[in-house]
């Protein structure tokens, strides 16, 4: 297992790998080692202009071909990702350093691709002779070009979820990846071109959200952008869609997601589970359950439960290491920021377990840390960290555990358990959030379900093909006079 020959950091743009018009590059810094990775070509707005105008000249031609002609190019590009997942896990280890033994994003991006190579044929439209002397329809049509921007901690996974509804219905794509994990993105653009997808109609790109980001934002020629990333970023980019063509934005944003834990769980499970979460990714995952309650009767077994398997099933060492599962924080700028969020929450909650970088270790390791008796107000339990940290409260009664899980400007994922089948429900019914887990935690998700967030998590759906086609289609009405 290991890194491919070459790496690819080059755009890729109508068909062809060009290196940025002005020349710039920026490093990439292996988080587990601190050594320099790659040098990157960066998309000048030139660049990014150019990759939307092949877009826009492939659009007539790709979305004259039928459903099922598009998902043949799905097809092979699946088969290749599978064939390659070796090199991407490795890749993706040295950018962002997530370990290759939880790498699960290949595999689960070629399932993408090739689940939606059969779904464009259920686009229909609807008739009507409900107005007197008329036969009326509707036409579903793509927009013409649609951007993608994506973030680092499951890039590969979030390219294919954003990129095949949009092309499989007739749009063209200009995906930009994230400027921290841009490797895997770039190689999968070699695998495009082995695949043999029409030029211009997948182009892929990587910059910062200040030159490519916000000028695919405010493009005229973009109908439609589908963004994952933070809030901040998501706010900015719908303002630039305001401000320029008012594009759709669907976005799929950050989380606090609470885990409601009764006391007649299965409280082993229920601890095993809620703990794998925050290690996973090392806590880098939108809808990581960062917020545990657990029932005043339960909660010193399930804590020490709780305890014993962050401690036992971390295994924190090199990304490249089958044995590791737990690797460095992206960068130095998350490294710092959790760091930041640590000294914050020894302020306003308990430590019961970890709290700080691991000093033995070169790269931006944290160690998996609880924090329990948090005030509710405190920043640590109303912000996303996003790092491998958790905040344990401790409640009485059912109502009282509704109201807190739900006061959070968030709503991605939550989570209930219990034994008690009419709680369990009411649980599902009054969890503000997008996604529920009933004895079950995230990121437990499953592809025949859709994806995304109530409030301030999102907007829009991702995931299966029955919720999301629809983000990328205009619906014409026709009137015809009998
Ligand atoms: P980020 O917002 O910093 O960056 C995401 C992307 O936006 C990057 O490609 C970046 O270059 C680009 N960008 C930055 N500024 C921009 C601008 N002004 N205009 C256009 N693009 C711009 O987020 P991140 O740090 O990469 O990802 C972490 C965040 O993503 C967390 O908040 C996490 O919860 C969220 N996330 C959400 C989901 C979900 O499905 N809901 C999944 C994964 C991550």
């Amino acid at each position: 297992m290991g890194l491919p020959e070459t790496i690819e950091t080059r755009l890729f743009i109508n068909g062809e790998f060009s290196e940025s018009s002005n020349g710039k590059t920026f490093d990439l810094t292996n988080p587990a080692t601190l050594k320099h990775v790659a040098k990157v070509h960066e998309a000048s707005e030139e660049d990014t202009d150019r990759a939307v105008a092949a877009a826009k000249a492939a659009f007539p031609s790709w979305s004259a071909l039928s459903p099922e002609q598009r998902g043949e190019y799905f097809k092979k590009l699946a088969a290749l990702i599978r064939e390659h997942n070796d090199e991407l896990s490795a890749l993706e280890a040295a950018s962002m350093g997530k370990p290759v033994a939880t790498f699960f994003d290949g595999m689960a991006s070629a399932s993408t691709w090739d689940n939606y190579s059969r779904a464009g044929r259920n686009v229909g439209g609807t008739t009507s002779v409900q107005t007197p002397g008329f036969l009326n329809m509707t036409l579903r049509q793509p927009y013409g070009v649609v951007a993608a921007i994506l973030p680092w901690n499951v890039p590969l996974l979030f390219f294919a979820k954003k990129v095949c509804p949009a092309l499989i219905v007739g749009n063209t794509v200009v995906l930009k990846s994230s400027e921290k994990a841009p490797l895997t993105s770039a190689f999968v653009a070699t695998l495009v071109q082995k695949a043999g997808f029409p030029p211009g109609v997948l182009n892929i790109i990587t910059g910062f959200g200040n030159v490519s980001g916000s000028i695919l934002s405010s493009h005229m020629d973009v109908r439609a952008l589908s963004f994952t990333g933070s809030g901040r970023t998501g706010r900015l980019i719908q303002a630039a869609a305001a401000k320029s063509n008012l594009k759709q934005v669907y976005l799929e944003l950050g989380g606090k997601s609470p885990s409601v834990i009764f006391d007649d769980a299965d409280l082993e499970k229920a601890a095993k589970e809620t703990s794998h979460s925050v290690q996973g990714n090392s806590g880098q995952v939108c809808m990581m359950n960062s917020r545990i309650y657990v029932q005043d009767t339960a909660a010193d077994r399930y804590i020490e439960l709780f305890k014993e398997h962050l401690i036992k099933d971390t295994r924190i060492g090199d990304p490249l290491s089958k044995d590791t599962n737990h690797g460095p924080q992206a960068d130095e700028v998350q490294h710092k920021t959790v760091l930041k969020y640590l000294d914050m929450g020894k302020q306003s909650g308990d430590v019961i377990l970890g709290g700080g970088a691991v000093s033995d270790r070169e790269g931006y390791y944290i160690q998996p840390t609880i924090f329990t008796n948090t005030a509710e107000d405190a920043t640590v339990m109303k912000e996303e960290i996003f790092g491998p940290v958790v905040n344990i409260n401790v409640f009485k009664t059912e109502e009282e555990v509704l109201a807190k899980a739900n006061n959070t400007e968030y709503g991605l994922y939550a989570s209930v358990w219990t034994k008690n089948i009419d709680r369990a429900m009411r649980f599902a019914k009054g969890f503000e959030a997008g996604m529920v887990g009933v004895n079950c935690t995230s990121p437990q998700t499953a592809l025949d379900m859709p994806f995304g967030g109530y409030k301030a998590s999102g907007t829009g759906r991702e995931g299966e093909p029955n919720y999301t086609l629809d983000n990328f289609l205009e619906t014409k009405a026709v009137l015809i006079k009998l």
